[in-house]
């Protein structure tokens, strides 16, 4: 099961007449040695700790190591300040909530599947776990589209980064946006080249994203863009489910991800020196936290 790229994985699906997921759970056996069984197995204990976070994140009142966030995800989840109906509709506002819950228990040093980082880690679950409450589906289908999601995790990997250190907040929320929008095609009919085709929409959308985390802590400005990062991933799934494809092919997508985040200034590479870290509010915010060094 070798490809290095989007083109090569749909050649290899198209030949095999297998989805994405099928190919990454061969590849995972390939690789590891081990049964289907048991990489299924696994990939179901990384749902359960995804599950267990989303609901600790919008019931719990989570207040982070450094006091900077928490109790957002269980005020979207609850709705108590709200005087109207949600601007979004219920679904989008859950998996907003959901996700924004995820990031605020790792700021509170819980356990969360990073995927593809810390950072972005409750895009993914908010997305899939609002959708298969949505739709009442099987643990099982949401294990296969995790699957699909790593593969696209890989391309980008292989071919670019997922880290905001090297290439910016598109690199980390973008690519999970990218995983999850791809995984929620292939969970709904997708083939695998529309998978592709929402991966790389998701891409796009937030291209050029600058990583500039407050006080250099993964809280903020990371928690809201889970909220953003769930809608670009379920957006761009939707557009795609209606026929809508990627004017730009996926691999080009990642290409021009890499190249933009290389031509960041290390400022906006998560140094914490440029961006929303370095306006007066977040300077102020560093020194409550970490004193005047
Ligand atoms: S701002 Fe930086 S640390 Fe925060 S989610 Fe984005 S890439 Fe990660």
């Amino acid at each position: 099961m070798k490809f290095n790229t989007g083109k090569e994985l749909i050649k290899l699906c198209n030949d095999l007449e297998h989805s994405i997921y099928e190919v990454m759970i061969l590849r995972e056996c390939e690789l590891s040695g081990k049964s289907k069984h048991e990489i299924i197995n696994e990939m179901h204990s990384s749902y359960d700790i995804m599950k267990q976070a989303v609901k600790s994140g919008v019931t719990k009142d989570i207040i982070s190591i450094s006091g900077l966030t928490g109790g957002d995800a269980k005020k979207i989840f609850e709705n108590s300040a709200s005087i109207h109906g949600p601007v979004c509709g219920a679904f989008m506002k859950k998996a907003m909530a959901y996700s924004m819950g995820v990031l605020e228990v790792n700021a509170s040093m819980g356990k969360i599947v990073a995927a593809p980082t810390a950072g972005s880690s409750g895009i993914i679950p908010g997305a899939f776990i609002a959708l298969q409450e949505e739709y009442n589906l099987h643990d099982e289908k949401l294990i296969k589209a995790l699957f699909t999601a790593s593969g696209v995790g890989l391309l980008i990997s292989k071919n670019a980064t997922v880290a905001g250190a090297e290439g910016g907040c598109q690199a980390e929320t973008g690519s999970a946006a990218a995983m999850a929008a791809a995984g929620i095609v292939e969970l709904m009919g997708g083939s695998p080249e529309e998978a592709l085709h929402a991966a790389a929409i998701a891409l796009k959308n937030i291209l050029g994203l600058v990583c500039d985390p407050i006080a250099g802590l993964v809280e903020s400005p990371c928690e809201k863009r889970n909220g953003l990062g769930v809608s670009n991933a379920l957006i761009s799934a939707e557009m795609v489910l209606c026929g809508v494809t990627s004017i730009i092919p996926f691999d080009e997508v990642v290409e021009a991800m890499y190249k933009v985040g290389r031509s960041l200034p290390f400022e906006l590479k998560e140094t914490a020196l440029g961006g929303l870290a370095a306006t007066p509010t977040g300077k102020n915010i560093k020194i409550q936290i970490f004193g005047d060094e």
